[in-house]
């Protein structure tokens, strides 16, 4: 997530249940998120912990997380290996150690497949800082291409056009992705779908925590969500993987804005009826800022117009 500005969330609503009248929610309630990880993330309850943990969804495919003590929006970052390139998503907040890592689990994949290279892309789930901040450190790194931050850098790398409505697909080699234009949350956030596991990578826009929308783009929130519900009846979703883990286990609550551990976390993964249960809570007007709708695996929270 991230709040340009330092505001304090208000207190949410109570988002009334008559609203989803004729909604899958009920439904999505009592579904349990499929668990994908076999250890826990590190949460910041442990005293000291490690800048970064890893863990693997198969041989090409790993997940990083930011510890919470480098920088409290401790987001996630994903890695994903093909035959001819290897993509990551999102570079880290401040305070990350995020190069290194990357770095040891591409010498680790070559090794493990007898190779000496395979080039890098190092995109973006959007341009905020907490998924940006690390890219200086990839600008000198050979055979490494760093995608810009505009949307347009990000349509014309991967192909979107026209963007955003039009759904790229994005050839690692033997792994086709594709890659959705869903900009909302802000301006050139994408979402990132993977065949062969199933996964929705899904940045900021749906993840367990605040799904922060300024008011100013509601309606390109609600575009990008309803095509996105257009795709995910068409694709097989196993599991929907956000940028950020800011719900506990407790429906409907959440940490704290910049609490310094996680006691108690939801799991990183929503189920793919968070897609229509969002869009369903998308149809309210959602034009008071800071006041949230409480759902419970995330709370949508509409904040002051923004820039972009
Ligand atoms: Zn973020």
């Amino acid at each position: 997530m991230s709040r340009l500005k330092p505001s304090i969330r208000l207190g949410a609503a109570i988002f009334l249940a008559g609203c989803l009248v004729g909604t899958p929610l009920a439904g999505a309630q009592a579904e349990a998120p499929p668990a994908l990880f076999a250890e826990r993330w590190i949460d910041g309850t442990n005293g000291a912990e490690p800048a970064t943990q890893v863990q693997a969804l198969d041989a090409d495919t790993f997940v990083i997380r930011q510890s919470v003590k480098t920088n409290f929006e401790a987001p996630f970052l994903y890695l994903m290996f093909g035959r001819d390139k290897v993509l990551l998503i999102d570079s880290g907040a401040d305070g990350g150690q995020i190069r290194p890592t990357v770095d040891r689990l591409i010498a680790e994949w070559l090794a493990a497949n007898k190779r000496t290279s395979i080039p890098l892309v190092v995109a973006h789930s959007h341009s905020h800082g907490d998924h940006v901040a690390g890219d200086a450190a990839f600008r000198d790194r050979a055979d490494t291409t760093v995608v810009g931050l505009k949307p347009a850098d990000v349509a014309a790398f991967f192909g979107i056009s026209p963007w955003p409505d039009a759904i790229a697909q994005f050839d690692l080699g033997g792994r086709k992705l594709s890659i959705l234009g869903t900009p909302g949350h802000q301006a050139a956030a994408i979402m990132v779908y993977d065949p062969r596991l199933k996964i929705l990578l899904s940045g900021d826009t749906l993840y367990p925590g605040r799904l922060y929308i300024p008011v100013n783009f509601l309606g390109d929130n609600r575009a990008s969500i309803d095509r996105l519900a257009v795709f995910a009846r068409n694709h097989p979703i196993r599991a929907v993987l956000g940028a950020h883990i800011e719900m506990t286990r407790t429906p409907g609550e959440d940490y704290p804005h910049e609490a310094a551990a996680h006691p108690d976390e939801h799991p990183l993964e929503l189920p793919p009826s968070s897609i229509a249960e969002l869009r369903a809570g998308l149809r309210a007007k959602l034009d008071v800022p800071d006041q949230g709708q409480v759902h419970d695996r995330f709370i949508i929270m509409p904040v002051s117009a923004r820039a972009e």
